[in-house]
């Protein structure tokens, strides 16, 4: 399985080429209620905890390669997320100065859960990086323990608002907030009343270059979890509104970046779907737009994938998603 996978058109960022730090199975310090990758599967405290991180020179050599098949200005952004938390990986420092060397001016964008900032090295690694998108679906210590239920014994809220604050002062890139907002069936919501005015007061303490207002509408979290709507997500903009400029709260369903046509030099249709499809399930006109063919054609393909049982259906809120087969 590639470590590099995508593109992926991101309503954040457009056509964003995904670097995976980890690759195999789901290694991260949280085990967020609405991950897509499921359960975590190696629960680790700091970076290199785990042996089987991507080595720096594995990343490179990928890239190069990946580099060859793609009209690489069909690319906006190169992100390092993939199969958990990216910051685990002890290399992450050298990586950026890599992938830097071989991508040029092609801003790099890092996914990260917040729970490694209090690490000298991993803020020194973060620094270098163009756009830092930190999560933060909590703003109290409540709603931090039923959403991210966090392997770090010691890491309470206030400390991650604590060190996301700390690292804004120093760091010159662009620096985003994620929320996912999600109820639950059983009447947990952060989306109103005490938690959200508790994500309030942490985002003025913060004061993020942007505030993503997002929700959990792909499948693999807890069965228990469930999105909220899109008049309610804008609802909650318009509140953010009254604290912050309305340029920067990206609200999922009305910031759109996820309109650029990908441009394959080779189409390795296999590889590229299965690649991507680790990382995030996929709606058949995901599949197409990633592969930049018709929904038909698109349709054929991801036929014979499940007929050779490589993949699967997996219907959320009415859609049907692929995943890989055997992966949940
Ligand atoms: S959503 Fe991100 S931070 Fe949460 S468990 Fe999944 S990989 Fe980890």
């Amino acid at each position: 399985m590639g470590v590099v996978y995508g593109p992926v058109l991101s309503w954040r960022f457009g056509s964003s080429l995904g670097i995976d730090l980890i690759s195999g199975s789901k290694v991260c310090t949280f085990d967020c209620i609405y991950c897509q990758l499921g359960r975590t599967v190696l629960k680790v405290s700091k970076p290199g905890d785990f042996k089987n991180y991507v080595k720096a020179e594995n990343v490179v050599k990928e890239l190069e390669d990946f580099i060859n098949k793609i009209d690489f200005n069909s690319v906006d952004v190169v992100t390092f997320s993939g199969s958990g938390e990216p910051t685990l990986n002890p290399e992450l420092g050298k990586i950026v100065e890599h992938v830097k060397d071989i991508v040029g001016e092609k801003p790099l964008v890092i996914l990260t859960n917040s729970s490694l900032f209090y690490l000298r090295k991993v803020r020194e690694a973060l620094s270098k990086i163009d756009i830092v998108s930190a999560k933060l679906d909590a703003g109290d210590e409540k709603a931090f323990k039923i959403i991210n239920r966090s392997y770090l014994e010691k890491l309470s809220i206030n400390k991650v608002i604590g060190y996301i604050k700390e690292f804004k002062s120093i760091y010159d890139g662009k620096l985003m907030i994620q929320t996912m907002f999600l109820n639950t069936t059983l009447g947990f919501t952060n989306s109103e009343g005490e938690h959200f005015e508790k994500l309030i007061d942490a985002y003025l303490k913060i004061e993020p270059d942007v505030i993503q207002v997002d929700t959990p509408y792909r499948p693999g979290g807890e069965k228990f979890v469930k999105p909220v709507s899109i008049e309610k997500l804008k609802n909650i903009g318009d509140v953010l509104a009254n604290y912050f400029p309305r340029d920067n709260i990206w609200v999922f369903g009305l910031h759109d970046k996820s309109r650029k046509k990908i441009v394959w030099k080779r189409k390795e249709h296999k590889s590229i779907i299965l690649d991507t499809l680790k990382r995030r399930p996929l709606r058949l006109v995901d599949i197409a737009n990633l592969l930049n063919v018709s929904s038909e054609e698109a349709y054929k393909i991801v036929e014979q994938l499940k007929k050779d049982e490589l993949i699967k259906e997996k219907i959320l809120q009415g859609e049907v998603y692929y995943i890989i087969a055997h992966f949940h």
